[in-house]
């Protein structure tokens, strides 16, 4: 016993078909891209990622905020990942591009 595991928000992803699965993380993936796009603050990167992986339904494309540079970077993560932790207001993840310290970014929590 003692096991510290995380629980997870949506455990029953995991009893889904294949084929379910697919269209879970499609449909969270543009409803959520949609509203990240609304409140993005850089417009263009953002178009530009979400086009690139559009065809990819396992990844989502997500503003983040570095703490210590002050800038926000577009990112690509996995639905999964992001679902799991939106349970958060806010959630920091990820290695910063620029100051490159880990867990800098905060990525917004969207829920649909
Ligand atoms: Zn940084």
């Amino acid at each position: 016993m003692g096991e510290k595991e995380t629980p997870r928000t949506f455990n029953a992803f995991d009893s889904l078909s294949p084929d379910m699965k697919k269209r879970f993380m499609h449909f969270n993936k543009l409803e959520i891209e949609a509203k990240m796009f609304r409140i993005s603050n850089n417009f263009e990167n953002f178009e530009k990622a979400r086009f690139e992986f559009r065809n990819d339904y396992e990844k989502i494309v997500a503003e983040g905020f570095c703490q210590y540079c002050n800038l926000y970077h577009v990112m690509v993560l996995s639905v999964i990942e992001y679902l799991n932790k939106i349970r958060y207001d806010e959630y920091e993840t990820g290695k910063c591009p620029k100051c490159k310290r880990e867990n800098s970014i905060r990525i917004p929590s969207i829920r649909i």
